[in-house]
């Protein structure tokens, strides 16, 4: 059967992306580089004394949104009792412990509003970039920033992240939510002064009220998933960090030591830019796959179907419901498809059940908590080593059998760090 097929019998399956290119580090991918990363990493630099003044739980850490990359013992016991057969290393990235958003929106959404505000300072007050960020707190700028709108349309953790920071900036902030969105997502934005639209439709239709309404007004700024280059590549620059994370570890990524990803697929920014920013940075001995639900696969229907954002899930009959509310999406990115034809190494699909079982399973074992949307790339890391699946052809194409012993696995643990413990499993 083939991939649309299986997709619409809600199969958990993975994609194998054929059109997948050798790349170089630093390579330029439809015309966009290193540079990209590397400025967005340089404007998170030059905010850190800002973002420590103001989001006073990042101050021990001078104003760095970052998350730890763990080790997971117990949780890989775990997998292998399952038959799993991972021989190689296996981390946890625990971005639900991100700061500010408690989740991988930290890194684009507020990479997003920073550039924003930088470009209104510079513009309308000559504001500097040598100058302390610190004074982007003072009346004078909180004036500028609060005659003009930063909108959002979301499922939760984007409107956060963007919400928290426009607000804490002074900005009028506009959050525009599809039904799937949580009641305890809503609440706290609205207690920190973030406007809340509701909309009964899916997370496409909130995002086009969203643009609408927001292109019709003077002063407004639209953060748009569905096409932000200031969203994937504030998503980037999470490969500089947690390739200096490895070597401090003394971990390797070279052709003796494939590094493999899984990463949790809504839309796709975040696993999109990620997948860029390790491409950068390693080429080809980074191996990323993006995890959907099987109700909502709207990347790997795009880029099986090659239909990309011209297709949704509800043409193939399936509802894009699923608790994982963070990836309950429709269509895919039109920007992050183009951008991974060549780099993503393919997708994979996961049940409901098993979404809330590797949830249950990581508290368990490890005592981490996730959303149940942050555990979908542990599907991935249970099928990576059987032998009779998409999985080994993979890896026997490219000559990565030998080295599977030295691999690492790296889970995305995308978000949940905000979430109240009552809402869980
Ligand atoms: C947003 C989100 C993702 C996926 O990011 P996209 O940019 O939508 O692909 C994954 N996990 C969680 C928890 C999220 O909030």
């Amino acid at each position: 059967m083939d991939t649309i097929e299986r997709l619409k019998q809600r199969e958990e399956l993975l994609w194998l992306n054929p059109h997948l290119q050798a790349v170089e580090p630093r390579e330029k991918i439809n015309g966009y580089g290193f540079v990209y990363m590397k400025a967005a990493q340089n404007r998170f630099m030059r905010f850190l004394p800002y973002i420590a003044s103001v989001f006073p739980e990042t101050a021990a850490k001078k104003g760095i949104i970052e998350s730890d990359l763990l080790p997971l013992a117990a949780m890989k016991d775990w997998i292998n009792s399952r038959g799993a057969g991972i021989q190689g290393k296996v981390f946890l990235k625990d971005d639900a412990r991100l700061p500010i958003a408690g989740s991988v929106k930290a890194r684009g959404g507020i990479h997003e509003v920073m550039k924003i505000a930088e470009m209104l300072a510079q513009e309308k007050k000559h504001f500097l970039p040598t100058e302390n960020y610190v004074k982007l707190d003072t009346p004078e700028f909180r004036e500028l920033f609060s005659s003009y709108k930063i909108q959002v349309g979301s499922t939760g953790n984007l409107g956060i992240s963007i919400g928290r920071m426009a607000a804490r900036m002074g900005f009028q902030a506009i959050v525009h939510m599809s039904s799937d969105a949580k009641e305890w997502k809503k609440e706290l934005l609205r207690r920190e002064g973030v406007i809340i639209k509701e909309y009964d439709g899916d997370y496409s239709h909130a995002v086009a009220v969203g643009r609408q309404e927001s292109a019709r007004e003077e002063n407004s700024f639209f953060v748009d998933d569905e096409n932000s280059r200031d969203l994937f590549f504030g998503y980037s620059t999470a490969a500089m960090r947690v390739s200096v994370q490895l070597r401090k570890k003394g971990i390797p990524v070279d052709g003796d030591h494939p590094l493999f990803l899984y990463l949790p697929c809504g839309v796709g920014g975040a696993p999109g830019g990620i997948t860029f920013g390790f491409k950068q940075m390693f080429g080809n001995h980074v191996h990323c796959f993006f995890a959907e639900p099987v109700e909502a696969p709207c990347f790997t229907l795009g880029m099986a179907s090659r239909k990309k954002e011209k297709i949704s899930v509800s043409a193939i009959g399936l509802s894009g419901k699923t608790v994982a509310d963070g990836l309950a999406v429709g269509r895919p990115s039109a920007f992050v498809c183009e951008m991974m034809e060549p780099l993503v190494s393919g997708s994979f699909t996961v049940s409901d059940e098993h979404l809330i079982e590797y949830q249950r399973a990581l508290l368990e074992t490890e005592d981490i908590f996730l959303e149940p949307s942050a555990s979908a790339g542990f599907r991935g890391l249970l099928d990576v080593g059987r032998p009779d699946s998409g999985w080994a052809e993979y890896i026997k194409a490219r000559g990565l059998e030998k080295s599977m012993g030295r691999t690492t696995h790296i889970v995305w643990g995308t978000g949940g760090g905000l979430m109240p413990r009552d809402e869980s499993c």
